[in-house]
């Protein structure tokens, strides 16, 4: 025998006996995006290469050292997207959303790809559940994309995370604070890493996200981006603030977070939880409002998040959290002697017709081993189909938790009616 091909390091398998998990979490996940007014955007898994570059940042962590990019045939450089934002507002110039008129509010679940190192929580391919709210200034925008968060994790049942907000300022603002970090970090020039050097000339915020454990410390005396807003944006982050504390969300401001993608301007914010290890963040957004212009539209404001459904699950694991069980097997229909085969298998057939989950064996199994089936398929109810029920025209159904028997017609109305 072949020996068998495994799947690619950092990505995972959703088996059978888990999808109802993610089928969960994302039915929970829909509901919270409409009920708070957003409609689901569906885009391609692979984009031009110049997408990300351009709408991510060419001194960030995933376009320098992440990106699964390769040239197709055509000689075209291709990238498989590694966050949602940049093909939603791509998608948004493409289509003339705008059209339509502001705001435009999309959320999407999709995967997204990025050549990290794997570890418990963070993987090469990831799911994100990602919101994004084109053409609104208004604090009011930030709170209510934050508190949608906040909602879904209540819905979820998730508890205990805490909420980081922090203000990066605007193009007004930020070059004084760049001047000031660059200042700074230029006096600890000698004990950056290589990256954080060619950063130190082109963008020294993306030092504060470095990874480097020495980069990280240094960063941690660095001068605090609150200090610089102007004051349209302390305006901006008082009010979202205030906003936040009204619906009675709880936060922390941290200037420590700056997101590690570029196209951040503003409330930026973290969703982290301390019950999943060193990978804590379950969500990170914020607001962006020079991206669309930066990907070639009008000036547009623009906010949103992302949260990697792994790292929710594991999250609702680490907690105890239960996931609804989905709907077992209904009527398990045993079919014993030959005459009964083809009625089984088209009664069967009709009970599925009416929306019920019916089952039979379709192995060959000998009567006992099909009961055994019926247990592990979790059969609510059974009834073994033998040639005088045949031409008695009746069933014998069985109650698979109790053990009691009654009698319905054959048929698969008065079955259905029976063990629903
Ligand atoms: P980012 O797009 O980097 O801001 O990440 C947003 C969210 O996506 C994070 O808070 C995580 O929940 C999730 N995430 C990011 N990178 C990974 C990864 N490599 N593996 C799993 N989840 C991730």
């Amino acid at each position: 025998m072949a020996d068998i091909i495994l799947k690619p390091k950092g990505t995972n398998d959703v088996l059978p006996s888990d999808s109802y998990r993610w089928q969960y979490i994302e039915g929970v996940l829909r509901k919270a995006a409409s009920d708070f007014g957003y409609s689901e955007i569906r885009f391609p898994t692979f984009e031009h290469t110049e997408l990300f570059v351009r709408g991510v940042g060419d001194t960030t962590d995933v376009v320098q050292k992440e990106m699964f990019t390769f040239t197709d045939r055509g000689g075209r450089s291709i990238t498989l997207r590694p966050e949602g934002t940049a093909s939603v507002v791509r998608s948004y110039l493409e289509n003339s959303l705008y059209g339509a008129g502001l705001p435009v509010k999309c959320f999407y679940i999709a995967p997204n790809f990025r050549g990290e190192q794997p570890q418990a929580g963070r993987y090469r391919e990831f799911y994100q559940f990602g919101v994004e709210y084109l053409g609104s200034p208004c604090p009011s925008a930030d709170a209510e994309v934050i508190a949608l968060y906040a909602a879904i994790l209540d819905r979820l049942g998730i508890k205990g995370t805490q909420l980081s907000i922090n203000s990066i300022g605007c193009p007004e603002c930020r070059p004084k604070f760049h001047a000031a970090l660059r200042a700074y970090f230029e006096s600890r020039r000698d004990e950056l890493c290589r990256t954080c050097l060619d950063r130190l000339d082109k963008n020294p915020m993306r030092i504060l996200d470095c990874k480097s454990p020495v980069c990280k410390e240094i960063a941690g005396d660095s001068p605090s981006c609150l200090d610089y807003l102007c004051s349209d944006c302390l305006e901006h982050f008082e009010k979202t603030k205030e906003m936040l504390g009204a619906m009675g969300i709880d936060f922390t401001i941290d200037p420590e977070i700056v997101r590690g993608l570029d196209y951040y301007t503003r409330t930026v914010f973290e969703f982290v939880s301390t019950d999943i290890g060193a990978q804590s963040a379950i969500c990170g957004g914020g607001r962006y409002d020079g991206l669309i212009e930066t990907l070639g539209g009008q000036p547009t404001p623009g906010l949103g998040f992302a949260s990697g459904l792994e790292r929710m699950m594991m999250v609702m694991d680490a907690q105890g959290i239960e996931f609804p069980k989905p709907e077992g097997c209904r009527i398990f229909l045993a079919a014993l002697g030959g005459a009964a085969e083809v009625p089984v298998q088209k009664l069967v057939y009709d009970l599925r017709k009416l929306g019920v989950k019916a089952e039979r064996d379709t192995t060959g199994r000998g009567l006992k081993a099909q009961m055994k089936y019926a247990d592990r398929l979790g059969a609510a109810y059974s009834a073994v189909i033998v040639d005088n029920e045949l031409s008695e025209g009746r069933a014998r159904i069985k109650d698979m938790s109790t053990g009691s028997v009654f009698e319905c017609l054959l048929t698969a109305e008065d079955i259905r009616n029976a063990v629903i």
